[in-house]
């Protein structure tokens, strides 16, 4: 509840209690009969709720104290119309509503001292019932039929000494339960312990008032009614806020709770997914540079500058030696220096040359069986950017039923790769309309599969076709005429041929054939 509705509650409730107050003005009878009717009504307002949010409630002591202020009601309200001047019982006098009120009164307080003893327990209610419904025969038996129950009030000289003594010993009962309830403590939300030992001091305050009254129309009489209604209902308060406000309060928490611990897997799941993307985003970028540089300009590049540094040193060092020579008085130290620099220097370009052997060794390795219409998307997808650079567009037109065939995937990526390069380099003087180029796969009579790279560029002149997959062929200034060479060893290791075409219109088509592996439980 937020503090503008305490506010208002607060108000409504003085509200009440003072327009309780004008009614005694016209008559006590009545004040009498409204303010009991009252805090009935929220006895057994007490009784539903904590019957019906039994499951709720924390332990057993609510729901007894509940059942007691089932009969605690019944009894008020029989005090209620015996009271004087109700005229219900004929002949009672003011005594039976004295009797009445203090029976309740010692229902109410042993009921307050027994709870705390039996919280804990699994309660058999229908026995607690039938204990308070004989409790309360026995009671009213002692007061209409056998007629043995103490007198309470004698007319003209007021409360017995057995009434006054019972309202002191009720009000040593509700002490006792207020130390018993105090030593559970730890069983009760604080507010809710609160509430139950404010509503028993309450309750010793209302027992005070009427030990005080000679008139039961006095001001004490009215007084101990008051303190009765709130004390009535703090009691109430404390089921509300155990049986309903709080269990409520905590399913929204937990549903809160998940929806949040939801909320934050979903980020985390977002966040991984990120993650993920970004890496395998930055492999793709990193494996096309791998593929850039590995096709056979740059590997050649790389080669003569690897090579190029220990030969140059080589050739100074030797001349430098023979200059030192060359004097007069020529100093060995730094000649043998000098040499020894050129014996680690032609260390160095024999190692090149030995890695260099070992790769040409190697042939075709890492054979297995892969798709090569997958393979080929693969690849292009990573020349795509290359192409876009120079505006040029790649158009698949792949076979899609064809068998699979069997060599080094890499290497035969490799070579599509070093067809699309050039292609695109044969279109850059093309119109930015016509630079297309265009691959296709199919399979032929002869149990391989064809591939065709074609461009629109400007094609090769007729005594050249042959001549250009000759090592260090070019038909142009710039490269070193190795890659369509290299192409042409690669698909030979694979039992494969390359070779090139003219277009009928315009520009050249590359062709290379793998042989596909036989499906023979097909
Ligand atoms: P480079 O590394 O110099 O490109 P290649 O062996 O790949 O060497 O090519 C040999 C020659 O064949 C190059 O000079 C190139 O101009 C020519 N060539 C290759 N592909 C094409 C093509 N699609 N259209 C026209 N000429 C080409």
């Amino acid at each position: 509840m937020t503090r503008k509705h305490n506010y208002l509650s607060y108000l409504l409730g003085a509200g009440l209690l003072s327009g309780l107050y004008l009614t005694s003005l016209h008559s006590y009878v009545l004040f009498h009969t409204l303010a009991e009717m009252f805090s009935i009504v929220v006895a057994f307002a007490i009784f539903l709720l904590a019957w019906h949010t039994r499951r709720f409630l924390d332990n057993s002591y609510l729901l007894v104290v509940g059942i007691a202020y089932l009969f605690v009601g019944f009894l008020d309200l029989l005090h209620t119309i015996g009271f004087k001047g109700m005229g219900v019982f004929q002949g009672y006098g003011t005594n039976l509503a004295t009797q009445l009120w203090v029976s309740s009164r010692y229902l109410e307080s042993v009921s307050f001292l027994i709870a705390p003893a039996i919280l804990r327990r699994k309660l058999n209610l229908s026995a607690v019932v039938a204990v308070y419904v004989s409790a309360v025969s026995l009671l009213l038996g002692f007061i209409f039929y056998w007629k043995i129950f103490p007198t309470c009030f004698v007319e003209g000289e007021g409360l017995t000494a057995f009434k006054k003594i019972s309202e002191y010993v009720i009000a040593a009962i509700l002490l006792g339960s207020i130390a018993g309830l105090a030593a559970k403590r730890g069983e009760f939300d604080p507010g809710v312990f609160r509430l139950l030992v404010a509503s028993i001091v309450v309750t010793i305050g209302s027992e005070i008032a009427f030990t005080l009254y000679s008139d039961p129309y006095g001001l004490p009489n009215m007084a101990g009614h008051y303190l009765k209604i709130v004390s009535f209902f703090l009691i109430y308060r404390a089921v509300v806020v155990t049986g309903l406000e709080r269990p409520y309060a905590i399913v929204f928490r937990k549903l809160k709770r998940s929806e949040e611990s939801l909320q934050r897997s979903r980020d985390e799941l977002e966040l991984r997914v990120k993650e993920r993307t970004d890496e395998l985003r930055k492999l793709v970028a990193e494996l096309a540079h791998v593929t850039r540089l590995t096709t056979l300009g740059e590997f050649t590049a790389s080669l003569a500058h690897e090579l190029n540094q220990p030969l140059t040193a080589i050739v100074s060092n030797a001349h430098a030696s023979l200059r030192l020579l060359l004097r007069d008085n020529p100093d060995l130290d730094e000649v043998r220096e000098a040499l020894q620099d050129v014996a680690e220097d032609g260390v160095r370009a024999g190692e090149v040359i030995r890695r260099l052997r070992t790769l040409a060794k190697r042939g075709v390795s890492g054979k297995t069986r892969f798709d090569l219409n997958r393979a080929i998307r693969e690849i292009v997808a990573l020349a795509r950017s290359e192409a876009a650079a120079k505006e040029t567009s790649i158009r698949l037109a792949l076979d899609s039923g064809l068998p699979q065939v069997l060599g080094d995937r890499v290497q035969v990526q490799q070579v599509v790769m070093n067809l699309l390069l050039n292609g695109i380099e044969a279109m850059v003087d093309v119109e930015a309309e016509s630079r297309e180029l265009v691959v296709t796969t199919k399979g032929t009579e002869s149990g391989e599969i064809e591939v065709t790279v074609s461009d629109a560029g400007s094609g090769i002149e007729a005594e050249k076709i042959e001549q250009i997959f000759e090592p260090f062929v070019t038909t142009k200034s710039e490269g070193m005429g190795m890659g369509l060479s290299i192409n042409r060893s690669i698909l030979a290791a694979h039992g494969g041929r390359l070779w090139a075409t003219n277009n009928a219109e315009r520009g050249a088509t590359f062709h290379f054939t793998l042989p596909a592996i036989q499906e023979r439980w097909k």
